[in-house]
């Protein structure tokens, strides 16, 4: 199984990775659901009860582009998956990177990485070694011709609204011409000169994102955080590379014991996220109606679903307690549609 021969030939690619059960599940006895017996495979052992109330294990099998156990780095992970999107944007293609599932899952590990020094497993996320390879490209001789300047932005959305994470959370119009060109008012787009430079926005768009959050503003589990490397080429944008940790999809939200905002913002986010869902998989199909105006979210990423020359990977965690199993079926169900287009 060759990179080039799967991920490159194909427009979407759809990958789930499974978390190791942290010692909180492990001291409430919470059991093992999940397990990844091949690539690309992934085994769901969800407790049932019959009428008899007799109780047993129903077990489902999911199929992705490709399965990733509790033991895989976000090394491994991002080689199967954004890295070999990195050379889309330099041949003048959109790029975007999907991490779904519910909160708690490993979305801002993946993405984000943990430099926090708290966890044992200290490891650079998706949004850094793009970075690098982004640079490592731009350092080549076959590209300096071309003379390419990397820029970066970082935004969250939160119940519809546009927050610019690299200017103290102001918060943005999103606006679309005649042209249905969408623009997101006064983004502050950062020039950056090489990968460190974008790791230290990352990092203060990451504080930012989760400090401060008060009830006016978004608890960062609840909104989608975007980040996007974009290649101009005399000040017209070449390739664009988003970066997306999406909110949390979590099941179970009690409609009468949850509050008006919750219920508010976990509306919107089911909103969201099934827009995305039909934008993808209209990517798929070479639809011409693609539904961008159907959310914030989409509406700002539009120009990942057009073009020849777009390419998509969605990387679905999912958690591997008993206790999740819920939201793991609603993750993998939501990721298994993507595959059969
Ligand atoms: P989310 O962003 O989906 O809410 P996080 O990325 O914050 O979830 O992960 C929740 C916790 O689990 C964090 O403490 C994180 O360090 C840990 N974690 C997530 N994925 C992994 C993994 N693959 N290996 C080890 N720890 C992980
Ligand atoms: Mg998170």
């Amino acid at each position: 199984l060759s990179l080039s021969d799967t991920v490159e030939a194909h427009r979407i690619c759809v990958c789930v990775r499974k978390r190791p059960l942290n010692s909180k599940e492990v001291t409430k006895n919470d059991i093992d659901v999940v397990s990844i017996p091949g690539n690309g495979t992934l085994l769901l052992h969800e407790p049932k009860q019959k009428v008899d109330l007799t109780k047993y294990l129903d077990n489902q099998v999911f199929h992705y582009d490709y399965s990733f156990d509790e033991s895989s780095t976000n090394d491994l992970v991002y080689r199967f998956t954004a890295k070999p999107l990195v050379q889309t944007i330099f041949d003048g293609g959109m790029a975007t990177c999907f991490a779904y599932g519910q909160t708690g899952s490993g979305k801002t590990h993946t993405m984000g990485g943990d430099f926090s020094g708290k966890s044992q497993n200290s490891a650079k996320g998706i949004y850094a070694m793009a970075a690098q390879d982004v640079f490592a490209l731009l350092n080549q001789r076959r590209y300096s011709s071309l003379d390419l300047c990397p820029y970066v932005t970082f935004f969250e959305i939160y119940n519809s609204k546009v927050f610019d994470l690299l200017n103290k959370k102001a918060k943005l119009r999103v606006l679309e011409d005649e042209k249905q060109q969408v623009q997101v008012v006064g983004l502050q787009e950062m020039y950056v000169s090489c990968a460190e430079d974008v790791i230290k926005m990352i990092e203060m768009g990451s504080a930012c994102r989760t400090s401060g959050q008060t009830s006016a503003n978004a608890n960062s589990s609840r909104s989608h955080a975007v980040l996007q490397v974009i290649l101009r080429r005399r000040n017209q944008v070449h390739g664009k590379f988003s970066l997306v940790d999406l909110a949390g999809n979590e099941r179970g939200i009690d409609v009468r014991s949850s509050d008006r905002q919750t219920l508010v913002e976990t509306a919107e986010i089911n909103r969201s996220l099934l827009a995305l869902k039909e934008c993808i998989r209209s990517l798929g199909m070479d639809s011409h109606h693609i539904p961008f105006r159907m959310s914030k979210l989409t509406q700002v990423l539009r120009d990942s679903f057009i073009g020849d020359n777009s390419r998509t990977c969605m990387i679905a965690m999912v958690s591997p307690g008993m206790s999740s199993c819920d939201s793991t079926v609603n993750t993998l169900r939501y990721a298994d549609r993507y595959c059969e287009n």
